[in-house]
């Protein structure tokens, strides 16, 4: 090791902390590494020697590590969420002076991030809760980044982070998100979105393939076609992309090879878990973690397709439904996935609202969204039109009725409402875009069937109802009146 002291540390080099290891030394900044297990320490320095980059140092126990920081020193940790991010903290607060920060990257429990901020400042040591997204693309070349707790120990990194983000034409996407754990919380949200895209894509997938009968390589056309206009985004291109890849061991394409049971780590879980600890409404993101787990449910499937006969349960590969206008279909389904894909923002953006009312956090919405325009899993072109609706109006009820976006709904209902009646009718499932089509007819329902339902609750439970034509709340004796 050098003896010329680093502007920042990294410890945790696995995928992500190894590369944004690699991104910040290559922007310049001289940085000292560090792992539980040695052999990744050297690893990276490899690496970094084979980049040329030399302004990466190794150092092999938190003691040297930390005392190769310059003062106020800033040390970010990338590690397994949970325990190993306690087990890190101790390790090397334990040579760190007040006025020190510590950045868990990792993908925390935002309540794990408030604690440790509590737990730190006895020994006047700053903390934030960093969400990075972008995977080990992001982490080498630039992520979204999303820093929320103490400001001070944002500000102290601030001018490292923004080279290392991700830059799009409005700046590079990093931006403090907020106090407490607010930065862990909007990286959950997030992953929460990107549950829903991804689960509306598949769907998109399935009744193309199974509806409209198309190979893999139309398929791959048509994602690119859609890459270029308003779906235009990361999963949209990665997903054209998968559609042309053979596979190596046997004929045709790797897709149609893969197992059909959806890996989870709880991201997805957790945002689900908060709309409804919120009372939030959030079906698309929702449904999408439902279809995860009912994927896992293999055998249990194959059994119940041998039982539950019925509409379209045989896939007609290479062959249209009939009745079916193919090209209609096409344009059909991409005007569905963009509309039920507007709905899932929404959720995603109203739960963020109720978390930020809670915890007086003061989110800043169009400041999200253009910091998801680039680096992330759920970048695409049109979060830049979700930052101006926010931009036009911060206390908007609702992204479904921003001016621009509610005419686009509008305009798309037909399409999408004979995409998920040829699903249902062909026995397709579509949970997101169900969810979605639901969501919208209720959101925009200006009277809705729940009077009936406090009929219910005041009749069996005496919990009163409201009246539509004078103030009050009222019970009634329905069983005598009947
Ligand atoms: P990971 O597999 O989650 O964690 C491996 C790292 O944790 C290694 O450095 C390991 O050290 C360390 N570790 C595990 N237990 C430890 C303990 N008890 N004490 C000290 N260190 C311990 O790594 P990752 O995939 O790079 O992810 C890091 C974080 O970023 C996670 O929170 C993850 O959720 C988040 N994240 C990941 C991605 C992704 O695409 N992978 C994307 C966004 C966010 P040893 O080498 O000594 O075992």
């Amino acid at each position: 090791a050098s003896t010329a002291l680093s502007r920042i540390g990294l410890a945790g080099l696995a995928v992500m902390g190894q590369n944004l290891a690699l991104n910040i030394a290559e922007k310049g900044f001289p940085i000292s590494v560090y792992n539980r297990t040695t052999s990744k320490i050297d690893e990276t320095l490899d690496r970094a020697k084979q980049e040329g980059n030399l302004s990466l140092t190794s150092h092999y126990s938190p003691r040297d590590f930390v005392l190769s920081l310059q003062r106020p020193r800033s040390v970010i940790i990338l590690v397994k969420a949970g325990s190993p991010v306690d087990h890190t903290i101790s390790a090397l607060s334990e040579f760190m002076d007040s006025g020190d920060s510590i950045i868990d990257g990792g993908n925390e429990w935002y309540e794990n991030t408030e604690r440790r901020i509590r737990e730190v400042s006895d020994k006047g040591i700053l903390y934030l809760g960093m969400g990075v997204s972008g995977g080990e693309e992001g982490a080498r070349y630039g992520p979204s980044l999303m820093p929320g707790g103490s400001y001070q120990a944002y500000l102290d990194i601030e001018e490292i982070m923004k080279k290392v983000a991700a830059q799009v034409e409005d700046g590079p996407c990093v931006t403090y998100i907020g106090e407490g754990g607010s930065g862990n919380f909007v990286k959950m949200v997030h992953n929460g979105i990107e549950y829903g895209d991804m689960q509306l894509i598949s769907e998109a997938y399935d009744v193309l393939k199974v509806a409209g009968g198309l190979s893999n390589s139309e398929l791959a056309d048509i994602f690119a076609e859609w890459n270029k206009g308003e779906l235009e985004s990361f999963l949209i291109e990665i997903t054209a992309d998968i559609f042309k890849v053979k596979d190596e061991h046997g004929e045709g394409e790797l897709v149609d090879k893969i197992l059909d049971k959806t890996g989870m780590k709880g991201t997805g879980k957790w945002t689900v878990q908060q709309a409804a600890e919120l009372s939030v409404a959030a079906p698309t993101i929702a449904a999408s973690l439902d279809c995860r787990y009912l994927s896992g449910l293999k055998e249990e499937r194959e059994a119940a397709a041998e039982v539950l006969k019925g509409a379209g349960m045989k896939e007609e590969v290479g062959g249209m439904r009939s009745g079916v206008d193919k090209k209609r279909l096409i344009d059909d389904v991409r005007q569905a996935l963009y509309a039920s894909k507007i709905c899932s923002y929404a959720q995603g953006m109203n739960l963020l609202r109720a978390k930020s009312v809670e915890k007086d956090w003061n989110l800043n919405f169009g400041e999200l969204a253009r910091i998801w325009k680039g680096g992330c899993i759920i970048r695409a072109v049109f979060l830049d039109r979700i930052k101006k609706a926010y931009q036009r109006n911060p206390q908007l009820a609702s992204l479904i009725v921003d001016p621009d976006f509610a005419r686009e709904m509008v305009q798309r209902q037909a399409a999408w409402r004979r995409v998920v009646g040829l699903a249902i009718s062909s026995g397709i499932s579509t949970p997101g875009m169900c969810a979605s089509l639901a969501y919208f007819d209720t959101y925009r329902r200006a009277r809705l069937p729940a009077n009936l339902v406090q009929a219910q609750r005041d009749l069996f439970g005496a919990h009163t109802y409201e009246r539509i034509d004078r103030p009050g709340s009222f019970h009634t004796e329905w069983t005598k009146l009947a």
